[in-house]
């Protein structure tokens, strides 16, 4: 839609306002809301002026002015707002030149659009996230949360048992990991996720299901893949429609990636594909239907797993959620079976649909930064013929100790991901996707929220060491 038209519709359907969106490199949603009578095409085209010193991680205060550049075919009527208003993703652009701006996670995903045209691999990646959220609100884990959660045994579940009984009759909950799939009552969230679903379809999104998730109070929505910056967005929206439909309803959700010891954490696994000129490059004869260019992409991800991390798995919490057991990744392999690796190839019914799902992201991840940095890191496999090694068909959780410690991991916390970023990231750097001061400014960023979760009493310090 050009801005002409969506001045146009600003008219004719009586929109009363815009509402001006952008996301930090945290991975938060931002906004500022404009009235009517100030959006022409002038202003849709030329920018929005605003303090680029205020977002955390972006300009200091003395070099501030930031200008915001709306995308018009992002537009959609916001579902929650009383006055009819018109949401808009944007990008930043230094004011002065023009220029899209180095942090900007939005710019960042159309330079690696950019990118991945000019190095004349493909011509279009299409992006399949599939990001699990847990709805809260429930006096199962409002009393047990910190009473349970340090005696557990990451690979065995079993020691809920003891919370269970002391929590007299559960009624028709679903018990540790017993989510996936039974009716009513036992999901009690059907038609909160059904308006959650419908929500999104009636602002024009993708969408294809909704069900109950493998923990107790953990969900997911099916979003149609799309194309790298259109699909940040759409999860940007997928993100604020469920915690604003939670929060209609008296609960809240969240997207933190391990909110409950002992149960499955939180995942986005993020399916990948690659095309040119109307063809699907991954698509071949080669291990699982896959192509050289497939497994050499493979071979990049894994190679650059740990780096990576920093923007796949951004929080400190992350790392709860990668360890044994949960269905959550830890070593860097792949497979078409098993999901127990950090890369799995899906069963696919056509060429077209043939993917590859990488599945140590979690949706703490910012998505444009997420995607953008997941597609380098295949690229430079693919420009560098990077080999992913023989796929590991069994089931790595029940490997041999001798077997497992040939297979390298994914990182352990955050720390060492940022360390891991700050060796490995001219990958990062090609075509000016990544630039090395966005990479210290995220770094420097992220190292914030390590010192503040280190430098604070944590509730199992207090069980193991209060009495000592
Ligand atoms: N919740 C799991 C994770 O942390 C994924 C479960 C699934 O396969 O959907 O990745
Ligand atoms: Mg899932
Ligand atoms: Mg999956």
């Amino acid at each position: 839609m050009s801005a002409k038209d969506l001045v146009k519709r600003i008219k004719d359907e009586d929109i009363q306002y815009v509402d001006i969106r952008f996301t930090d490199p945290r991975g938060k949603l931002q906004h500022v809301t404009v009235i009517n009578d100030e959006v022409d095409e002038d202003f849709l085209d030329g920018g929005f002026m605003f303090d680029g010193s205020s977002i955390a991680g972006w300009k200091s205060i003395e070099e501030s002015d930031m200008k915001l550049i709306p995308d018009t075919n992002s537009a959609y009527i916001d579902p929650f707002y009383a006055e009819k208003t018109i949401a808009v993703h944007c990008h930043v652009v230094e004011p002065d030149t023009g220029e899209t701006y180095e942090r900007c996670p939005r710019s960042t995903a159309m330079r690696a659009e950019e990118h991945l045209i000019a190095s004349g691999i493909g011509d279009t990646s299409f992006w399949g996230p599939e990001a699990e959220f847990f709805l809260f609100d429930d006096v199962r884990y409002s009393n047990t949360i910190n009473k349970v959660s340090y005696e557990v045994d990451a690979a065995d579940a079993s020691w809920n048992t003891d919370a269970e009984y002391e929590m007299g009759n559960m009624g028709h909950r679903p018990g540790v990991k017993g989510g996936y799939f039974p009716v009513n009552p036992t999901d009690s969230a059907q038609d909160l996720r059904g308006e959650m679903l419908s929500t999104m379809k009636n602002i024009g999104m993708k969408v294809d299901k909704h069900h109950h998730e493998v923990a107790s109070c953990q969900h997911e929505l099916g979003l149609v893949f799309g194309t790298l910056t259109h699909q940040a967005d759409e999860l940007q929206k997928y993100k604020y429609i469920i915690h604003n439909v939670a929060h209609a309803y008296g609960k809240s959700a969240t997207f933190m990636p391990k909110p409950i010891a002992g149960d499955n954490g939180t995942g986005m696994h993020v399916n990948m594909s690659i095309w040119k000129d109307g063809k699907p490059l991954f698509a071949g004869d080669k291990y699982a239907d896959l192509s050289d260019e497939a497994l050499f992409f493979i071979g990049g991800i894994l190679k650059h797993a740990k780096s990576l991390n920093a923007f796949t798995n951004p929080s400190t919490n992350s790392y709860k959620r990668l360890i044994p057991g949960f269905e959550a990744p830890v070593l860097r392999a792949y497979s078409a079976r098993n999901r127990s690796g950090c890369v799995r190839i899906p069963w696919a019914e056509s060429p077209k649909a043939k993917r590859v799902e990488a599945r140590f992201p979690d949706p703490a991840a910012n998505p444009y930064l997420c995607f953008s940095a997941l597609l380098m890191a295949g690229l430079d496999g693919i420009k560098n013929k990077i080999d992913p090694g023989a796929p590991s068909d069994k089931d790595l959780y029940d490997l041999p100790a001798e077997e497992l410690a040939g297979i390298p991991t994914v990182c352990g916390s955050l720390r060492e991901a940022l360390e891991e970023l700050e060796a490995d990231h001219d990958y990062l750097l090609d075509g000016g996707v990544f630039t090395k001061s966005q990479i210290q400014g995220y770094i420097e960023l992220k190292e914030e929220e390590n010192i503040a979760y280190e430098h604070t009493p944590h509730p199992v310090e207090f069980q193991l060491y209060y009495s000592c």
